[in-house]
């Protein structure tokens, strides 16, 4: 089968044959000695001399973990938002008590580092920023580099949601002065769902220290002690974290340089295929994500992608239509939209295990499946 969802993504043999492993005491020396080899080796990944923390849950568990250990109910947040999760990172923010500002952009377009510049030039009771790195929900990769930029000129702090960017996308958490980085075990890094990581600046910890927000399982500081002592503070995601030891040691081989460019590689082979297809694509290439692309499925008149590229009369997809074809006479599967994009488009994911033969694959049976898919 070709699973190219955007998360979950496809285990290689090594990260199945290791959760095949007996259980352990997870207070004991032999889970200790895996979580600090674990966790040296997310450092490498995260590109950070910071603390990294495995929490067992999915993505979202992070994100909350995040605001629950940096802020305080009424503090002032700028929620950027260009997609489906950019809008849960400020719901989580709001639903814990924070007053968020929200700063959206057209769903399809990335982030204006100049627009928070202006935001943030404005608001000067803002004390942290909250962004995505890599909009799953509409295939879009964020100029974080510049938005970290503009957010630490204001010397506001910075709390990244890059769970289906790291280990895929560069982003050098130290270099970008990013304070919090959250990713999840289920989309780059070629293990189950289960773990979310996340990792914490120097100026995160002292946000820290101040933070009143309630929690109890996602308290950073329990986290810290007990890696001290090579634990977590609650039974971990033990099978999982077998797993990612035997994929960050893949990674680690290939290198993240090569990572990087692989995903690179297979993205803009990804758009070309999809536009010898006669389809337009939902963003420009310019800022599309190299870790998911996502398809027009009706014809955007006017829009930027009307160039000659693509056929005027562009028919429009049944995309649920399609993605059932794709599975039962093709074994792939895609992911469709989310929330306002469904119908409009459906999206590949190119993460963690893929290679060219991967999406020859998609494209050959997207060939032969959008005949059956027009409406
Ligand atoms: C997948 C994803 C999430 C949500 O992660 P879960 O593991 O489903 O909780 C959040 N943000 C982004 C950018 C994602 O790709």
């Amino acid at each position: 089968m070709q699973l190219r969802t955007p998360g979950p993504t496809p285990c290689p043999p090594q990260a199945l044959q290791a959760m095949g492993k007996q259980m352990i005491n997870h207070r004991g020396k032999e889970f200790g000695e895996i979580l600090n080899s674990v966790t040296t080796k997310l450092k490498q990944v995260f590109q950070t001399t910071g603390d990294v923390f495995l929490l067992t849950s999915s993505g979202t568990g992070g994100l909350e973990a995040a605001i629950v250990n940096i802020l305080s109910p009424g503090d002032r947040v700028l929620a950027i938002s260009c997609g489906a999760f950019g809008d849960r990172f400020g719901d989580i923010a709001e639903q814990y008590g924070a007053k968020v500002k929200r700063l959206n952009f057209e769903w399809g377009k990335p982030v204006d580092p100049e627009a928070v510049s202006r935001v943030l030039r404005a608001n000067d009771d803002i004390k942290a920023v909250l962004v995505t790195h890599n909009e799953t929900s509409t295939g879009i990769t964020n100029d974080l580099s510049k938005i970290s930029s503009v957010v630490k000129e204001f010397d506001k702090l910075l709390l990244v949601d890059a769970i289906s960017s790291l280990g895929c996308i560069d982003l050098p958490t130290d270099n970008w002065h990013c304070d919090i980085v959250v990713t999840g075990s289920q989309k780059g890094w070629m293990v189950p769902p289960g773990l979310a990581m996340v990792s914490l600046s120097e100026k995160a910890w002292q946000a820290h220290n101040q933070a009143r927000m309630p929690r109890y399982y996602w308290d950073f500081t329990k986290a810290r002690d007990y890696l001290q002592k090579g634990q977590t503070p609650w039974t971990p995601a033990i099978s999982i974290c077998y797993a990612l030891s035997s994929t960050l040691d893949l990674m680690l081989s290939e290198g993240l340089t090569n990572i990087f460019a692989r995903h690179s590689r297979i993205a803009q082979m990804t758009r070309n295929g999809i536009r010898s297809l006669g389809l337009s694509l939902f963003s420009e290439d310019s800022y599309a994500s190299n870790t998911v692309t996502a398809v027009s499925a009706v014809g955007r008149k006017g829009g930027k992608n009307d160039s000659t590229d693509y056929p005027a009369a562009e028919p429009q997809i049944d995309v649920a239509k399609l993605a059932q074809v794709l599975r039962d006479e093709h074994d792939v599967v895609i992911a469709t939209g989310q929330g306002r994009l469904a119908g409009k488009i459906f999206r590949i994911g190119h993460l963690g295990l893929v290679k060219e033969s991967d999406i020859r694959t998609v494209l050959e049976a997207l060939a032969k499946a959008l005949p059956k898919a027009r409406s």
